[in-house]
């Protein structure tokens, strides 16, 4: 019962689906790392692969070996990972999602009273087993994933049905917005100020659709806008365009573009198999490498200055805000990093 409910937390599925478990249901990805083989009744998809933490291999590897113990006689291919102890003689039958639930409740009313971080006491009713796949949701978005990638963990069709699943909440974002609002730099990195705290409804939508998202700040140009950003009339020279603002939040994405030009002029500079004129025209300019290096040193000297919570509080924010983000453009977009999928549970 403890594992079926350490599975549940830790992977999100449905209590049917961890409760169905095969015995072999652990396997291995292309890179060694663990990967849960499940069926998902629901939708009648079956072996499903969801990556797993290794925390949670080595419970199910501990299960198996606890399962083959009890039923030493039983083919592994006939044994389930979760077998039940009524009338099972030989390990074939696995647990109901029925009693998984009824044993998790028992286990949630002997419990004393529990409180959340906030100190506010839990609702020991609310901590139902499927509570577990919104937590696991939550996780995950909370960590920066995608909700694309969120929407393949969760082995949903719809994008919508994920969203279900988590709450962004407005609010949340709205406090984001205004923390990182209140941290804007024009193209010189001088800082715009903004009276944060106060930004109204109004002023939030008018944000949102005056500007479009570029890769590594935002642009206000009409035509750009209205063109949701693939009409920029200055070849994307954002440094040095007066449309061009960023914030914290783009921090990384500078610092990678800043990495892409320096290693783009090394191999332009090193390459044999250009003309002189045609190399020029390629090499990003010693004015942009300049530019985008004082830019990351202001907006970090503007980090410096924040106490260690306030740093917390700005980065809680940027990870909400780039979870969001979408940057589409008719010029090369930089990778944002990959969260870790394979989150251990807290
Ligand atoms: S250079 Fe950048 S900021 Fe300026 S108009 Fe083009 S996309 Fe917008």
């Amino acid at each position: 019962m403890r594992a079926a409910v350490e599975l549940i937390m830790d992977t999100g599925r449905r209590p049917e689906e961890i409760a169905d478990l095969a015995f072999d249901c652990l396997t291995h990805d292309g890179d060694g790392l663990p990967v849960l083989l499940y069926d998902n009744h629901k939708a009648n998809r079956l072996a499903r692969r969801l990556p797993v933490s290794s925390t949670t291999a080595d419970l199910i590897i501990a299960q198996q070996a606890w399962v083959q113990g009890r039923f030493p006689d039983t083919p592994v291919c006939d044994l389930k990972l979760l077998p039940t102890d009524r009338r099972n003689p030989d390990g074939h039958k696995s647990l109901t999602a029925f009693s998984v639930a009824f044993h998790h409740r028992s286990w949630m009313s002997a419990m004393p009273v529990l409180h959340t971080n906030d100190g506010f006491e839990l609702d020991k009713s609310r901590a139902v087993l499927y509570a577990y796949r919104h937590a696991y949701a939550q996780r995950h978005a909370d960590a920066g994933v995608g909700i694309d990638v969120l929407r393949e963990l969760m082995d949903h069709r719809k994008l919508d049905t994920t969203s279900g699943y988590y709450q962004v909440g407005q609010q949340r974002r709205r406090d984001a917005v205004e923390k990182i609002a209140a941290m804007q730099f024009d193209r010189h990195g001088d800082r715009f100020w903004h009276q944060a705290e106060e930004l109204l409804d109004s002023e939030q939508a008018r944000r949102a659709i005056g500007e479009v998202v570029v890769p590594f700040g935002v642009c206000t140009e009409p035509s750009n806008v209205q063109a949701d950003g693939h009409a920029c009339p200055y070849r994307f020279r954002c440094v040095g365009c007066d449309h061009f603002r960023t914030d914290v939040s783009y921090l990384p994405d500078l610092n990678a573009h800043l990495a892409d030009l320096l290693r783009n002029r090394e191999k332009l500079l090193a390459t044999q198999d250009l003309d002189d004129w045609a190399r020029d025209e390629a090499l990003p300019s010693q004015t942009e490498i300049t530019r985008i290096r004082r830019l990351i040193s202001k907006v970090e000297a503007c980090l410096d200055l924040f106490t260690p919570t306030q740093r917390t509080e700005v980065e809680q924010a940027v990870t909400l805000l780039r979870r969001h983000r979408t940057v589409s453009l008719g010029m090369p977009q930089i990778r944002q990093p990959q969260p870790d999928i394979r989150l251990e549970r807290p």
